[in-house]
């Protein structure tokens, strides 16, 4: 039955095992429709194997998934005809020419033979690729592969993409590249869940982010949520034009301060709390007749609450 829905992927307490491994663990999903999201978890973390529960590839040991507000996920051919996959490093014929792998998906899409050789001409546009549309596959770099692998994922016009790891292997001019495209995919009006072990690849492409580790939801939220949440630094470092006691004490005496290091005129304040301080070290520093020639809030990026939370610090 269709469900009207504000999200492209939802899924409620979804485990899946392989006989004594559990790959993914009572984990709960929501992807927004319209949203470039990204699907962060170190190698292992349980996110090839979500994305086949979602595809239908997989069936869960418990938990529901509904995907473009049908039940069951990309089980049923009509919701996985909507669904653009690239698998993580896909393997292509290498006999094929690109422009022939595109319109034979064409052609399974049901395309007619005009529609097909037009789908295939716009999607090698989109990806940077008409020059090299009548070259084996066999003869691409790494890069052009990939990206070839993206335009097969959108042959069917689908309304969610999912790209595992599309960036996998690649240098940073490919993954520049392949960064490109999915704004562009994005730009079309399409969900995209992009699955990916780089935090810098996440923060630059995607506007959510899910963190999965050993098959559990570790957090989401907006990024920008996320990193406004994370620039409420709790480390502030001040340079001083000169070191008094009564600066020393006014720093120590402020209620948030947990701990202060001296390393000459500068000071690193470590606070209690998350909050931006700057103002109150500030105002203290020159009550007590102090001038500050230097502050610094220490900006935690998503990398380093990436690694807190797969060392279960976080
Ligand atoms: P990577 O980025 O390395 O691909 P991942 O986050 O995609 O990792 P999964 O491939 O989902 O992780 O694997 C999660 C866990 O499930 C791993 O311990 C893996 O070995 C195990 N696993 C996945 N598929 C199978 C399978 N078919 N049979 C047995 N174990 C499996």
């Amino acid at each position: 039955m269709m469900v009207m829905t504000d999200f492209a992927i939802e899924a409620v307490g979804l485990s899946k095992s392989f006989g004594r491994i559990t790959a993914v663990a009572n984990f709960d999903l929501k992807v927004v429709t319209g949203t470039v999201h990204g699907f962060l978890g170190p190698n292992g973390a349980g996110k090839t194997t979500t994305i086949k529960l979602i595809l239908g590839l997989l069936k869960p040991n418990a938990g529901s998934i509904r995907v473009l507000g049908f039940e069951g996920g990309g089980k049923k051919i009509d919701v996985r005809r909507k669904i653009g996959y690239m698998p993580e490093l896909p393997k292509l014929p290498f006999i094929l020419k690109g422009r022939e792998l595109l319109e034979i998906y064409g052609e399974i899409y049901g395309l007619s033979k005009k529609d097909r050789s037009n789908s295939a001409k716009r999607l090698l546009e989109l990806v940077g690729l008409s020059d090299r549309a009548d070259d084996r596959i066999a003869h691409y770099s790494k890069g052009m592969q990939q990206r070839l692998g993206l335009a097969q994922a959108l042959v069917g016009d689908p309304e969610l993409v999912i790209l595992d790891e599309p960036s996998l292997g690649l240098d940073p001019v490919g993954m520049v590249e392949v960064r490109g495209i999915i704004k562009k995919i994005s730009s079309e009006g399409r969900t995209v869940f992009l699955s990916s072990h780089l935090l810098h690849e996440v923060q630059q492409t995607c506007s959510h982010v899910t963190v999965i580790n050993r098959g559990a939801k570790m957090i989401e939220g907006s990024i920008p949520t996320l990193l406004e949440k994370l620039s409420e630094s709790n480390k502030i470092t001040v340079e001083l034009e000169k070191v008094s006691d009564d600066i020393m004490k006014a720093l120590e005496g402020l209620n948030f301060v947990e701990d202060i290091k001296w390393e000459g005129k500068r000071a690193e304040i470590l606070c209690s709390t998350t909050g931006d301080f700057r103002a109150d070290v500030s105002r203290a520093i020159s009550d007590a007749g102090g001038l500050i020639i230097g502050m610094k809030v220490d900006e935690r990026g998503l990398e380093e609450l990436f690694l807190e939370l797969i060392k279960g610090r976080a």
